[in-house]
């Protein structure tokens, strides 16, 4: 069955085809973090939702190339690094460190390449050059260069792919330097900022003069460098839908004459308990504020992976709380169904249910919540499946039983390649827990009922149950 996406570009689902005449490889680039604070949720989001598609399209077969730029050099950054009275390197090397940190607490594979804007200057001057020698870039009077829409639209390229604009009211030989504005302020952008006073020593020399590139020609450089100059994937989170991705588009196409991304994906934006996060109203969390609350990276991703990305996410602590219950009945079901297959390996099945449904449902533009039904539907099935009075069997029943069981771990961890939730790793239990079981087991055998609740309160009290079950006592962490 077909992998089907919503594509920004022809606003509609379509059928995912890769470039590769083969359909095997495709190439993926995640507009990645601007690296001059802590990754905030809301960013999480996107990068959550770029290893989603990653972990499909593998899922799937496909051999991916994802590609993730740093942006280390921008507007915010330059005010940053003079702020902070530091190097840009050192400045951005401490967030750009802590994203790829927090990348693997939330278990995100990692991208196959990640090029920081600063090392691809030469890179970023040679696409302005073409784009100059093309005539849909002018150099202004401080010796910025700025990208034409009027000579652009000239040569019959298209702006406003992604994006319907209403170029009656945008003003002939207006311009904006800085790299953030609104659609209703279209105007020429920067692709090269000159250099100012306040940008200190973070300059580079150029043909056009001392300076600093834009933010939207890093990505159109390093993405066609790394892709090609037509690629199959594009992402990043709706914000950026316009100007940016807008604007690479108009970059990369005005200087190669061909198509530039097949597929758009734009994940919507996470609001914090209902509204649009703000350090001011205190709904304001980075990853590690999550963290430090004691949420684990496990129960944030899952609760980040419930909703489809196109439907704006509504992030609360609740539903934090709610994510660590249904982690719970999915760790109880995989542990019981590990101890069941014992040494046994596993084989995926062909007609395997939960795999079957689980595709069937993000085969349709990613359908998430589908998906996650049919994971807690053979959750169920599993649980009722599973019988705890299993030494009553045969030893036929019982080799076919584990069997089963390895071949259903199979699936789990079939799916959960796309998940990527995995399962918590059996805590190991201290030597003095286990000392208190085998006090309480001699007491039992004694029938000393009395000693035996007693040892078994204290366990309760040091963060442990002990449960009787046909193989022993098994002891629980709270
Ligand atoms: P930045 O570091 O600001 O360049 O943003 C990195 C990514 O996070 C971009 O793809 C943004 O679109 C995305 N992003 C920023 N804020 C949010 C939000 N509240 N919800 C979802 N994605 C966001
Ligand atoms: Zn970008």
């Amino acid at each position: 069955m077909g992998l089907k996406l919503f594509n920004t570009l022809s606003r509609s689902v379509q059928e995912f085809a890769p470039l590769d005449p083969a359909g095997k490889n495709v190439g993926m680039y995640c507009c990645g973090p601007t690296v001059y604070d802590f990754a905030h949720i809301g960013n999480w989001r996107t990068f959550v939702f770029a290893d989603l598609v990653r972990r499909y399209l593998e899922f799937k077969g496909h051999t991916v190339t994802h590609v993730m730029n740093i942006t280390d050099i921008e507007d915010k950054i330059i005010k940053g690094v003079r702020e902070a009275k530091t190097t840009l390197r050192e400045f951005t090397g401490k967030y750009e460190t802590a994203f790829l940190e927090d990348l693997k607490t939330l278990n995100c594979r990692e991208p196959h390449q990640k090029p920081r804007a600063t090392e691809h200057i030469p890179e970023i001057i040679s696409l302005i050059e073409k784009l100059l020698a093309r005539g849909v870039a002018y150099k202004a009077a401080d010796g910025s260069v700025y990208f034409s829409i009027e000579k652009y639209r000239g040569c019959g390229c298209n702006y406003g792919q992604l994006l319907k604009l209403n170029f009656d009211e945008m003003r002939a030989g207006e311009r904006v330097k800085s790299d953030e504005y609104a659609k209703e302020s279209v105007a020429d952008f920067a692709l090269w900022k000159a250099l100012a006073p306040e940008d200190g020593d973070i300059f580079w020399p150029s043909p056009f003069g001392e300076g600093r590139p834009g933010w939207h020609i890093e990505c159109s450089a390093m993405s066609m460098k790394i892709l090609g100059a037509s690629f199959d994937l594009h992402l990043g989170g709706e914000d950026l839908i316009f100007p940016h991705h807008e604007d690479e588009i108009a970059q990369s196409e005005g200087a190669t004459g061909k198509p530039f991304v097949k597929y758009w994906l734009h994940g919507a934006f996470l609001l914090v308990e209902g509204k649009k996060m703000s350090k001011s109203l205190g709904n304001f969390f980075t990853l590690r504020d999550l963290l430090a609350k004691g949420f684990t990276g496990r129960e944030i991703r899952y609760l980040l992976l419930t909703a489809h990305y196109r439907e704006t996410f509504n992030f609360t602590i609740e539903g934090l709380q709610g994510a660590r219950t249904a982690l719970a009945r999915i760790d109880e079901c995989v542990s019981k169904l590990r101890e069941l297959a014992g040494q046994n390996t596993g084989q995926l099945q062909t007609d395997d249910s939960l795999v079957s449904k689980f595709a069937a449902a993000l085969d349709e533009d990613l359908n998430i919540s589908r998906a996650w039904a049919a994971v807690f539907e053979w959750v169920r099935e599993t649980n009722l499946w599973y019988n705890p009075h299993s030494h009553d069997e045969t030893l036929v029943a019982r080799v076919t039983r584990a069997k089963v069981a390895a071949n259903k771990l199979a699936a789990w961890e079939k799916v959960d390649s796309v998940l990527g939730i995995g399962v918590k790793t059996e805590v190991e239990v201290p030597a003095e827990i286990i000392a208190f079981a085998n006090a309480r087991a001699e007491a039992k055998k004694t029938r000393d009922f009395k000693k035996s609740d007693a040892i078994r309160d204290e366990l309760k009290a040091k963060g442990w149950t002990i449960e009787d079950t046909p193989k022993g006592p098994k002891l629980k962490k709270i």
